[in-house]
């Protein structure tokens, strides 16, 4: 059986119950960054052994993993943060178990995207999970114009480092709507700013964004 297990986004104390008896259950855990598993497991005295799953290595050691979960054994995939496949590895090795006919179930959890929707104010009846979007300008722009007659409320994840080039873009290709900035979501800097994303580009420009970002916007609200 391989297990989806959500992990928290930040606060250590947002996992359930249920999660930390399957992390404990499992011969393996196969984790993204075992560094930061490591964190998770020792708070909540864990012991089961820990190996690493991650972008680079995903096809050897997506193959590695099956083999053990063809022997009968019990593996939990955990990523950095948050549901695995979101935005991260676990996408291949859920789609190898499938079509090795392996048993699979998630442990639901925390997933930056929910949690940015459910506090945005934004209407939540419908909306689109654009992930990242290109790193390239050229390519990011081409995407948001292609967002441009969008109806469903949008979230967009982006890193520190390119978030004011992306509102920036943003404000420049769509008008400068409102946009929900969700930053260090159940972290100590817990941070949310609804403001155009003209001005929130001001803001970066006076205080460098540190940490990690959740964009929410509807461009039927202006
Ligand atoms: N699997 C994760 C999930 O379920 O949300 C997402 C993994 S993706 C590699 C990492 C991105 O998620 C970050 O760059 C950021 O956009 C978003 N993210 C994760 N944790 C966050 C947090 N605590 N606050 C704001 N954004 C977060």
């Amino acid at each position: 059986m391989l297990y989806i297990v959500s992990t928290p986004i930040g606060n250590l104390k947002d996992i359930t119950i249920r999660a930390l008896e399957v992390l404990k259950e499992v011969d393996l855990i196969a984790a993204e960054d075992t560094r930061q598993t490591r964190k998770l497991t020792q708070h909540y005295a864990i012991n089961t052994p820990l190996t690493s799953y991650f972008e680079h290595n995903k096809f050897k050691k997506g193959d590695f993993l099956l083999s053990l979960l063809k022997q009968g054994q019990k593996i939990a995939l955990v990523t950095d943060a948050g549901t695995p496949g979101i935005s991260d590895p676990g996408y291949h090795i859920i789609n190898l178990a499938i079509q090795n006919n392996i048993p699979i179930t998630a442990i639901p959890g925390p997933t930056a995207l929910i949690t940015a929707l459910s506090l945005s104010g934004m209407p939540t009846h419908k909306f689109v999970f654009e992930g990242f979007l290109p790193p390239k300008q050229v390519a990011r722009c081409k995407r948001l114009k292609e967002l441009s007659n969008e109806q469903r409320t949008i979230i967009i994840y982006e890193s520190p480092h390119r978030i004011k080039q992306c509102l920036q873009d943003i404000s420049q290709t769509l008008n400068d709507p409102t946009v929900v900035c969700a930053r260090e979501l159940t972290k100590k800097f817990e941070e949310i700013r609804r403001e155009k994303a003209s001005l929130l580009v001001d803001h970066f420009n006076n205080t460098a964004p540190r940490g990690e970002f959740v964009l929410v916007l509807n461009l039927t609200r202006q």
